[in-house]
């Protein structure tokens, strides 16, 4: 997986009708809103949830992704969604059976009881590194600014197809970009520039 700079016109309906996750021949463009804020505005936590969520509101690039997949991957952006869904469904019905097995093994020794607390927050704190590294994978920006985004998880086999299109000047689709877009884009290199040491994570 890797990463590909798209302009935001580019993303949102231009892009070769390739699947974004293996490259294989879409059959589906899946649009998608996306949004993006410097993560080092994050320092603002400290100075209070409230300071934070408006510098997070005024700082968030947002740009749409007509993205396109075939049969296999069109429910890309659904799996981290029924990961965290299943696990926290997992999570309450193993919450339930303590409950229940508690009410049931009265009296409990401390042991036991010590052994069941420890191991429900054990496992309250696997559900959240689950739910952050559900949130961290698959394909998402990992830089928005007016005219681009740099998209992150995507399939080499794509990047690939879309850098044949940059160098094949025939490509109708680039080719009438150029003319139509000039000095916008079309002739930039698209991972020459790494993102700006301030959105680095
Ligand atoms: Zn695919």
């Amino acid at each position: 997986m890797g990463q590909i700079r798209l302009h935001v016109r580019e993303a949102d309906g231009e892009l070769p009708f390739a699947c974004l996750s293996c490259g294989a021949p879409a059959t589906v463009r899946v649009t998608k809103d996306m949004q993006w804020y410097p993560p080092w505005i994050n320092v603002f936590f400290f100075a209070g949830v409230l300071p934070w969520y408006i510098v997070v509101i005024v700082m968030t690039k947002r740009a749409r992704l007509q993205a396109p997949f075939c049969d296999q991957h069109k429910g890309h952006w659904l799996k981290p969604i029924s990961i965290m869904a299943t696990s926290a469904l997992g999570l309450g019905a193993l919450t339930v059976g303590l409950i229940v097995l508690a009410r049931n093994l009265q009296p409990m020794d401390a042991d036991v009881q010590l052994f069941m607390c420890i191991g429900h927050i054990a496992s309250f704190v696997i559900w959240i590194v689950i739910v952050a590294i559900a949130m961290r994978s698959g394909i998402r920006p990992k830089e928005i600014t007016d005219t681009e985004i740099l998209l992150d998880g995507v399939s080499q086999e794509f990047i690939d197809i879309v850098a044949e299109e940059d160098r094949n000047p025939t490509a109708c689709r680039r080719e009438g970009r150029r003319v139509e877009n000039d000095d916008e884009y079309g002739d930039q290199p698209r991972r020459a520039r790494p993102p700006s040491d301030a959105i680095e994570e």
